[in-house]
């Protein structure tokens, strides 16, 4: 596919400068939602959360004026890429009434805050009426662009520009057909043993550190800090915050931070030439996990990474790690398992986590699910889907903070991330040759440099489907993740016939 260039060099002063503010009022919340999960004292959320609302505020009528709407029409001619997505937001916003925008934002707020009550009381009835609500002002949303075939399509829009509900089902379908006979098979082989021993936070801050820096973590232009729930931010192209938590009874902190390394290696490698427009940055939520995804698992659980970095994790963790060889500690790192928290899911099991939020959230807002019948349907989709019993609403339907918050639409991009993440791996086999080698190495700048060319680079020119059929070759396929997956697991488990 060949697309008109475009990199910002024929914009018109003005447009630059309206494009300009809006990316610094996108960096000045960045800061400020960094600060907040990071260094800000719980006295100051009364205060944080005024601040935040009233840069929010600027940054909508910024982005609805009609003056950028001419200066767009403009653009249009001389850099048709930016022209085109930068309207685009310009549209979306300008679709959705204020009075809206600012209900659903204070439903969020109030949502948030009866959700964490609700799991104080792990009891899903405190939280109803506030998920009733922010399903209702969903529907509005979606009835602001009554041209949608459904009226997930603009809510998932959102996050995932150019995929619609029906090409999400038909995905998952796939995905669910082929996962859930996946995991009976694991079930029926014995259980795997994780380690016996700790790893001391310190050591593992140091090793997660080295890392990074071979991802391409720099002091110059990186941090790394502590956070209850990990997350990157990025205030500026060469200003990348990631953050972990460590847990010394377990290395979830170091596949947290490759995944956070990969969330930022992406803000990190777009072309500085887009720096001061709307473009900057990653182009869709989907093709973000795919990145993270990428280094924490295709990269961060194989059995290459690990032959360069096991050895200079024994010398950190001599008393856990002295018996336990490559083969058993890959085996450890991998261990499949019914679980009933997502966020602690394992390659195998994730996905189905997210296609049952999809298909809870698809029900409740087309109205066949009453929010009141939630907790039932969880159960009823936990047992068919991975065959466990959820004992409570906190380990249930209360887990996630999305629907507190009127975030719907949300969830399809984690698995969206993950079908990528496969699709490009197997395009950089295929493109740099002895990959695995130099991974064993410990040498990971070739994928590094790969990725920068076929993602990172483009920021937000590429629309989502143009950027994954020019990287992967096709569109968005589940075959990469599936044969993957069969093959990495079919082995470790010794599945015969996978
Ligand atoms: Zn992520």
């Amino acid at each position: 596919m060949s697309l008109p260039s475009s990199d910002g060099s024929r914009l018109d002063p003005r447009l630059s400068e309206r494009l300009g503010e809006l990316v610094d009022l996108t960096h000045v919340e960045q800061m400020l939602a960094w600060d907040q999960q990071v260094m800000m004292p719980a006295g100051g959320a009364p205060a944080r959360a005024e601040a935040l609302a009233t840069i929010s505020r600027l940054h909508h009528q910024r982005l609805v004026a009609p003056e950028l709407g001419a200066l767009l029409d403009d653009a249009a001619a001389t850099e048709p890429l930016i022209a085109r997505a930068a309207r685009r937001d310009h549209d979306v916003a300008r679709r959705v009434p204020a009075e809206l925008t600012a209900a659903m934002s204070l439903a969020g707020s109030q949502g948030y805050a009866t959700w964490l009550q609700a799991r104080e009381d792990n009891d899903f009835a405190t939280f109803e009426p506030a998920l009733r609500r922010n399903i209702e002002l969903a529907r509005r949303y979606a009835e602001c662009f009554p041209e949608a075939a459904h009226p997930y399509d603009p809510l998932l829009d959102r996050y995932e520009a150019g995929t619609t509900a029906a090409q999400v089902t038909t995905l998952f379908e796939r995905l669910r057909a082929a996962l859930v006979p996946l995991l009976s098979q694991i079930a029926l082989q014995p259980a795997r043993q994780t380690f016996a021993g700790d790893f001391p936070i310190a050591a593992q801050r140091e090793v997660g550190l080295e890392i990074a820096q071979s991802m391409g973590f720099d002091a110059g232009a990186w941090r790394l800090d502590d956070a209850v729930h990990p997350f990157a931010a990025a205030p500026g192209r060469a200003d990348i915050r990631v953050t972990s938590r460590f847990d010394e009874h377990s290395l979830s902190g170091l596949f947290a931070l490759m995944h956070e390394v990969g969330h930022g290696l992406y803000e990190h490698g777009v072309d500085p030439a887009l720096e001061r427009t709307t473009l900057g940055s990653g182009v869709s939520l989907g093709v973000h996990e795919s990145q993270s995804r990428l280094w924490e698992n295709l990269v961060g659980r194989s059995r290459e990474f690990w032959t360069h970095w096991l050895p200079r994790m024994r010398e950190r963790f001599p008393l856990t790690l002295r018996d336990v060889d490559l083969d058993a500690f890959v085996r450890a790192i991998n261990i499949v398992r019914p679980t009933l928290i997502r966020v602690e899911a394992d390659e195998v099991t994730y996905s189905l986590h997210v296609i049952l939020r999809y298909e809870l959230e698809l029900a409740l807002v087309e109205g066949s699910l009453a929010t009141a019948d939630l907790p039932a349907a969880w159960a009823a989709k936990m047992k068919q889907f991975l065959g466990v019993d959820v004992p409570d609403d906190l380990n249930g339907v209360l887990q996630d903070v999305h629907w507190s918050e009127g975030i719907i639409g949300y969830f399809p991009t984690y698995a969206i991330g993950n079908v990528l993440a496969a699709q490009l791996w197997r395009a950089a086999e295929g493109d740099i040759p002895g990959l695995g080698e130099a991974i064993a190495r410990g040498e990971l700048g070739a994928l590094r440099t790969w990725l920068r060319e076929k993602v990172h680079r483009h920021g937000r020119l590429l629309s989502p489907p143009e950027l994954i059929e020019q990287a992967t070759g096709g569109p968005l396929d589940p075959a990469a993740m599936l044969e993957y997956l069969g093959a990495k697991y079919g082995a470790l488990y010794g599945i015969s016939g996978s």
